[in-house]
């Protein structure tokens, strides 16, 4: 097992900040196998030692982040009576952690879900005050042209609300139009209902990113992968 310095353990327990640990373990609260640390950069094994905060043992866990490839028919809700959901994809300890999806996709849709029990990168990724865009792979019946780029860069109103500017990049115009599209919303069925705002019906709809974080291009329709410390980084 990797060891990790003792401050980002702490700190990712829950007992604050970096500079708010360090201020414990200098304190001497911390003890790491019966012994008392001051050293705030101390190597420990989050998993195996003991360590305490004023005497009382941490549990170590961390947060977890998955992308799947949500097939179409499966739904993205965390339990269903009926239907397979993307929990049911995941398997072993990734199965009984309470992750949950960052944002829905409909259930005929498919494409890229983050899966996370870290509630703060979720609301940070899904409050549209934050503009963090989702990008679609689309198909709409019907032909594209520049009014239907300008109206969603305008924002498009719906039945009940007026959407906020989007981006349509057309990458063909035919009977059946190829696009993609960037939102930083996620309202019940918003793409579908932008276009059908715009008379055309979306027939195929897949989530390619969630900000900077992309769909991996090796995964198929019902598989997933833990995300790289890498694309962690990125997306927090
Ligand atoms: N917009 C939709 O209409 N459906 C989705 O699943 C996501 C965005």
């Amino acid at each position: 097992e990797k060891k990790e310095r003792l401050d980002k353990v702490l700190s990712m327990c829950g007992f604050g900040t970096r500079k708010d640990v360090k201020k414990i373990i200098k304190e001497g609260e911390v003890s790491v196998n019966g012994e008392v640390i001051k050293d705030a950069g101390f190597h420990v094994s989050p998993q195996t030692d003991r360590i305490c905060v004023l005497g009382d043992p941490i549990i170590f866990k961390r947060n977890l982040y998955v992308m799947l490839y949500k097939p179409a028919g499966v739904v993205s809700s965390t339990c269903d009576k009926k239907d397979e959901t993307v929990v049911d994809l995941l398997e072993g300890e990734y199965s009984h952690r309470n992750l949950f999806p960052v944002g829905r996709l409909d259930k005929d849709a498919e494409g890229l879900i983050l899966l996370t029990d870290d509630g703060i990168l979720a609301h940070k990724l899904l409050s549209p005050k934050n503009k963090v865009f989702k990008e679609y792979y689309v198909e709409v019946e019907g032909y594209l042209s520049g009014d239907d780029v300008q109206a969603f860069s305008k924002g498009i109103q719906l039945e009940d609300f007026k959407t906020l500017p989007a981006e349509l990049i057309i990458v063909q115009s035919d009977e059946i139009s190829r696009a993609v599209v960037k939102i930083c919303e996620g309202k019940f069925h918003q793409i579908k209902r932008m276009f059908e705002a715009l008379g055309k019906r979306v027939v195929y709809l897949k989530r390619t990113a969630i900000g900077s974080l992309r769909l991996d291009d090796s995964l198929s329709p019902g598989e997933w992968r833990e995300l790289t410390q890498e694309e962690l980084e990125t997306l927090k």
